[in-house]
């Protein structure tokens, strides 16, 4: 049925743990959530030094757990498998933190001090919007 023994067994699965074992990799993780970031959204979310986030993204990438995907100027981070989510919750809820609690804070925010779209929403110019005037 299954020729692996548990110590092979064990050594694939500490293969993603290994990964996100660091406090930094679950925030990074938690503020791109199920949605995508870019470097400078991440860098509003955590308050970190660009090239510090890069060194993790990099990482992140590296072991497959991030994609990126190139929009004009700006290069988006996006979680491969949403399951990291699920394995950072189950972590939480072990250190007695609730699903709440760490839900409500997974890439929910908006930052005024990030320039990216997902917090500066492109602004539509009044004279496209066809609005009637009113009486
Ligand atoms: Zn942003």
């Amino acid at each position: 049925m299954n020729d692996l023994s548990i110590p092979d067994l064990s050594e694939k699965i500490a293969i993603p743990l290994a990964v996100i074992n660091s406090s930094q990799r679950i925030a990074i993780l938690l503020a791109i959530g199920k949605g995508e970031a870019c470097v400078c959204h991440l860098e509003a979310a955590l308050g970190w030094r660009q090239a510090y986030i890069s060194q993790h993204l990099m990482a992140l990438r590296k072991a497959d757990i991030l994609q990126v995907r190139r929009e004009g100027r700006y290069v988006y981070y996006r979680l491969k498998n949403a399951s990291y989510l699920d394995l950072i919750l189950d972590s939480a809820a072990l250190s007695g933190l609730s699903t709440e609690t760490v839900s409500s804070v997974i890439n929910t925010q908006t930052y005024p001090a990030c320039g990216c779209p997902h917090c500066v929403p492109a602004v539509i110019p009044l004279g496209t919007l066809h609005v009637k005037p009113s009486p």
